[in-house]
């Protein structure tokens, strides 16, 4: 029975597709519809991890490791089996409704001037950033009833957090970027709160399949700060959405030696230089070299560029970061 009910569990889901929501990407072909490409367990710099979509199984030269979609799930979030077995199901029950949901609010953003006015406003203008972040709109009053139409369920809408216990939209007059698992919604309105998320981790670092194979890396706590530095030409730049790291982010930024630059808020009350020094120890244990930027007092990263600071001007606070 359960062996039975596994099998189906990595029938339903591709490795292929399981391995590209996690950011992997097949770089070279090989013979019978295989491919290489960078090893996502391990500090790769040439493509050492075999996947073949046809067996549905990886295999990597660099770390040794390879077997199924399971066996991936255990070794990616380090975790055991029967966990493994959660988090494929739960991924497998959201993941089709958040691409949906994603690329509807993905349409909605060139419809609604108020959402691309703000994004303005918070120095976001280049619709290569859009593209890259899948930045998109959510007006509120519309998704049900397009998922629905789509044929999901309302039930898996209320399971998902799209839709609250009374059928409304949850999201509403917000931003949204889509994330591992997640979706963020930052409001436009000065009346509701400012951050929303969706029921269950925010999942890992931002984009860190992008960002793991720089030498130093940035990071920041918001998204918007995100977004006015990977348009500023900083592409080593990834984001912990929120300045506390949950376990899991916080081993991603210790899976390899590396400079990381701690950009959290300069906030009045202190609070972001807190946890950057307490990260800064932390990571310092492990090995990583942190150094902390110190933006101007009251300045967040978004800020900084909003206020007409650029790429040179930040290149010098990273320059002059403390250790
Ligand atoms: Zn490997």
């Amino acid at each position: 029975m359960i062996r039975k009910a596994i099998d189906e569990l990595k029938q339903q889901i591709p490795l292929r597709d399981y391995l590209e929501a996690h950011d992997w990407r097949p770089v070279r072909r090989l013979s019978r519809g295989r491919w290489m490409g960078l090893c996502p367990l391990h500090n790769d710099h040439t493509p050492s991890f075999l996947m073949d979509p046809s067996k549905n199984l990886f295999y990597c030269y660099g770390c040794g490791c390879g077997g199924d979609v399971i066996r991936f799930a255990e070794l990616y979030h380090q975790v055991r089996f029967p966990q493994a077995l959660v988090l494929l199901r739960q991924w497998l029950g959201l993941a089709p409704i958040l691409r949906a949901t994603a690329d509807f609010y993905g349409i909605q953003l060139h419809r609604h001037g108020e959402a691309v006015v703000y994004l303005h406003q918070r120095g976001v203008r280049s619709p290569e950033l859009i593209e890259h972040m899948r930045i998109g709109y959510a007006p509120g009053g519309c998704l049900r009833a397009w998922l629905t139409q789509l044929g999901y369920p309302l039930s898996a809408l209320r399971q998902a957090g799209l839709v609250s216990a009374s059928g409304y939209d949850t999201y509403m007059h917000r931003i949204v970027f889509p994330l591992e698992g997640n979706l963020y919604g930052r409001s436009i309105s000065a009346s509701a709160p400012p951050h929303r998320f969706l029921p269950g981790t925010k999942g890992g670092l931002y984009a860190w399949e992008q960002v793991r194979q720089y030498q130093e890396v940035i990071l920041v706590e918001g998204l918007f700060d995100y977004a006015v530095l990977w348009q500023a030409g900083f592409h080593n730049v990834t984001c912990s959405m929120g300045n506390h790291l949950n376990a899991y982010q916080f081993r991603q930024l210790c899976d390899g030696t590396r400079t990381v630059y701690l950009t959290f808020d300069a906030d009045l009350n202190g609070s972001g230089q807190q946890a950057a020094q307490s990260l800064a120890c932390r990571l310092g244990a492990q090995g990583s070299n942190a150094r902390r930027v110190s933006l101007p007092d009251g300045h967040d990263p978004n800020s900084f560029f909003v206020q007409g600071g650029d790429a040179q001007q930040f290149q010098c606070l990273l320059e002059e970061a403390r250790a």
